[in-house]
């Protein structure tokens, strides 16, 4: 048995080999760069971010051969997989390749865009001990540095999110891996003590996420507000489509988290019917039993306003008296 720092350092080896791989195959493809074109992304990005092109199954597996690299190990580190009829197979096969990083650096996985259609859209490397995609953030490595300058965070849903924003001049941005930002993800949010901006995708299921990560970090301490994209569009599209000097103005004027939370909760409700106003009111209390007293009084005529009542019927009760740290 490895200790786990010898077992980080295998692992970092065969992906480090595996990624080398994947971006002189990006240099030789030239459908993979000019998807890259299209999209928008400069060489410079595609060297500052590593990224590459996964080819077809069988290259992957001839490639990790010629190389003796141990097919366990590349299994166990998420590279390939073996199916139920034994046979191993790549699991990134004809994609854009994004190195994902631990903060100090090192492959611990990759997610990867599809360019030929394929149903899953993205594929990331399967959980492990190494990858944990509830506590990674993507590009961190690169960000910290403005991350701590500026004191202030951008977090999007994509990898093109990050990149493209970067690639503007917004290096403080970083991204989720596919999931929710979670309760895991706090530790490293925290670092530096950045004022953080959710900037989800304008549509739905965006707006919906960045509910949830609002509700999560002003319950949690943290200062910032949440960035608003019209018409289902992410950050990599305001970028490409030129929109910057918007984008630049939506990240000067976020809406607080707080404000965010008590406006998409009260927008659920019709307050013309009393029982939902009612319902809506009861919720509002649950949610400001869990900010500091000092914010539980700030807010308390805004919500009053917003679901015109008297404040005095916003009773709070049991007040929550130690104000969470961030
Ligand atoms: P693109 O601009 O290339 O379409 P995107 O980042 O805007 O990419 P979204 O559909 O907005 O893509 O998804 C946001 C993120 O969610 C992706 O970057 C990826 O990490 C993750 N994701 C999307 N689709 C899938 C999928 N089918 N499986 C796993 N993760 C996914
Ligand atoms: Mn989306
Ligand atoms: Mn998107
Ligand atoms: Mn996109």
């Amino acid at each position: 048995h490895y200790t786990d720092n010898a077992q980080q350092k295998k692992r970092s080896t065969l992906l480090e080999s595996l990624n080398d791989w994947y971006q002189k195959l990006l240099e030789q493809n030239r459908t993979a760069q000019e998807y890259l074109h299209e999209r928008g992304i400069y060489a410079s990005s595609i060297e500052r971010f590593g990224i590459g092109y996964a080819p077809t199954s069988p290259e992957t597996l001839r490639f990790l051969e010629q190389r003796k690299l141990p097919t366990a190990e590349a299994i166990e580190q998420g590279a390939i997989g073996r199916g139920d009829d034994g046979r191993l197979f790549a699991r990134f096969i004809e994609r854009i390749t994004f190195p994902i990083h631990s903060t100090s650096g090192a492959i611990v996985g990759f997610g990867g865009r599809t360019i030929t259609g394929h149903q899953a859209k993205y594929v990331n490397s399967s959980q492990s001990a190494i990858f944990n995609k509830s506590r990674l953030l993507y590009a961190y490595h690169l960000a910290r540095e403005a991350i701590y300058r500026r004191r202030e965070i951008i977090v999007t849903e994509g990898y093109l999110d990050v990149v493209m924003l970067h690639q503007a001049g917004f290096t403080h941005a970083v991204a989720t891996l596919g999931t929710a930002l979670t309760a895991e993800h706090l530790p490293l949010l925290r670092k530096g003590e950045p004022k953080v901006y959710v900037a989800y995708d304008g549509d739905k299921a965006g707006r919906a996420a960045a509910f949830k990560a609002a509700k999560l970090l002003s319950t949690s301490g943290f200062d910032g507000g949440v960035i608003l994209f019209e018409g289902g569009l992410d950050p990599a599209d305001m970028i490409k489509s030129g929109q910057i000097e918007q984008l630049n103005a939506l990240l000067h004027r976020p809406i607080p988290f707080i404000e965010f939370v008590i406006t998409e909760m009260i927008s659920a409700y019709d307050l013309q019917d009393p029982k939902a106003k009612e319902t809506a009111l009861h919720e509002n209390i649950a949610f400001l039993k869990t900010l500091s007293p000092l914010l539980q009084e700030e807010y308390r005529p805004f919500i009053a306003s917003k679901l015109g009542i008297s404040p005095s019927l916003i009773q709070i009760g049991q007040k929550k008296n130690t104000v969470p740290q961030p």
